[in-house]
């Protein structure tokens, strides 16, 4: 199993031409089947003997690919999707086969080295200090906890060395348009959200913020505010700079979400909407959402990494050996210890192509976007939700309720013409598009907008 000899080296080049072949093309969208089709179509896999390279990697192709979504389709317009460049998607086989270890400078010094200019490339874009440093972990979920666990251990640090007692809970401050992923960390955390309200444009402001703090229970201190750089149902980028001045006046920890739109700084025409966010203590951006990375990978950076080493940094008489701050060992900032060098796919591709590359294609999905968003204020059957600021495009289709929505997906995707799904919008059903891939055409939203006329033959 373990040499590289014929049989293997067969293999491997099996398995490189099909990864090749899959880049080169569009896999089709459509339902997912049930396990019982699939258990039907390739009985059990794993057994005593093996099936053999041939057999294994035909399964797979035959039967496994097929049954999973594509998300770089470019009418795969549901979610947040992903379209990784041909650089990133290949260099993840490469940082398969090392076997290098991301963990420590000790393991994987050239690839942290390597990450660290692309985390400084995040960084640059926010302006933030030149002090600023994290590492790449799997999503804008483990990244958001990270920091929130950073902010807390900093809180509770703070506190103690005023020779404060700990209160009886801690909250973070968030608005209803914050990410699911604040909830859920703040259950492992078990900390309490506090939260803000949003104004009429849907935008976190920092009175919002002071409110929310003034208002906290008797017992709660709030040890960090999330503001949101583009929200994932709206594309709404908070007030940053007014939440920012809300969190220094309370001396509470700011944290930007920019899971999915914190790529957009990288947009000139955009750029003014994140004014602000180099006072971030935090920050998450997904390059496996916008940044055209493959899955998985989340830039977390620090304007303070030192204070996210106290709150991650894990001991162990086997480990002393390795703890040494005057090297960057990525598991210091967040909640991992083994770790892939996921961010080394993206930064061969930046390396590739150069950021300006990266600037023009989401520049493109911009345009695109805001294409996409003449044709709903074109059509009379359409109600445009609010103005997209990113590359999300919110809309009603008059007279329909939360069954037609749905419908419709599913007519769609059938028809392997596009992948959506319905979301709610101020109580109601309502459709989003998102748009982070830059092969979508404004003729794609063409075709798939075309479908919601009111006399034309839906999809059949
Ligand atoms: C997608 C998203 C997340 C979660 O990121 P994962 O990579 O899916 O874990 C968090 N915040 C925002 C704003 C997002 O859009």
């Amino acid at each position: 199993m373990h040499d590289l000899d014929a049989e293997n080296e067969d293999l491997v080049r099996k398995v490189i031409d099909y990864a090749l072949e899959r880049l080169g093309g569009d896999a089709p969208l459509h339902c997912p089947p049930s396990a019982e089709e699939l258990h039907a179509l390739v009985g059990d896999t794993i057994t005593p003997g093996g099936l053999g390279g041939t057999e294994a990697l035909r399964t797979f192709a035959e039967h496994l690919a097929p049954a999973c979504m594509p998300t770089d389709h470019p009418r795969y317009l549901a979610f947040v999707a992903s379209a990784p460049t041909m650089a990133a998607s290949a260099f993840d086989l490469v940082v398969g086969s090392s076997s290098l270890c991301g963990s420590t400078w000790l393991d994987g010094a050239g690839m942290v080295f390597a990450e660290n200019q692309a985390l400084r490339w995040i960084a640059d874009l926010a302006g933030m200090p030149d002090s600023a440093g994290g590492c790449f972990v799997t999503g804008g979920t483990m990244g958001n906890l990270s920091a929130l666990v950073t902010a807390r251990h900093d809180a509770v640090r703070r506190r103690t060395s005023a020779g404060s007692e700990r209160p009886e809970r801690w909250a973070v401050v968030a608005a209803e348009s914050a990410h699911s992923s604040i909830d859920s960390a703040a259950g492992v955390m078990d900390v309490d959200v506090l939260l803000a309200a949003v104004d009429g444009g849907q935008r976190l402001r920092g009175d919002a913020v002071a409110t929310a703090i003034a208002g906290r229970p008797a017992g709660t201190e709030v040890f960090a505010v999330v503001a949101t750089a583009g929200t994932t149902n709206l594309g709404i980028v908070d007030d940053i700079d007014g939440v920012a001045d809300a969190c220094t006046s309370a001396g509470v920890w700011l944290h930007i979400d920019g899971a999915y739109g914190g790529a957009a700084m990288a947009a000139p025409s955009v750029r003014h909407r994140f004014a602000g966010i180099q006072r971030a203590d935090s920050l998450v951006v997904d390059p496996h959402k916008w940044l055209f990375s493959p899955f998985d990978c989340a830039a977390l950076v620090y304007a303070n990494p030192a204070l996210a080493r106290a709150a991650h940094t894990q001991h162990a008489g086997y480990l002393e050996p390795i703890i040494d701050d005057t090297v960057w060992n990525p598991c210091d900032y967040a909640n991992v210890l083994t770790r892939r060098a996921r961010g080394v796919p993206f930064w061969f591709s930046l390396a590739v192509h150069g950021t300006d590359a990266y600037t023009d294609a989401i520049e493109h999905t911009l345009e695109v976007t805001r294409a996409t968003r003449d044709l709903v204020e074109a059509a009379e059957h359409l109600e445009l939700l609010v103005e997209p600021e990113l590359s999300v495009v919110a809309f009603r289709r008059r007279g329909w309720g939360p069954t037609d929505y749905q419908a419709w997906c599913d007519r769609l995707l059938a028809a392997g013409t596009a992948l959506l799904t319905p979301t709610t919008f101020d109580g109601g059903a309502a459709m989003r598009i998102c748009i982070v891939n830059p092969r979508t055409s404004v003729s794609d939203l063409q075709e798939v907008l075309a479908t919601l006329e009111p006399a034309g033959d839906p999809v059949t």
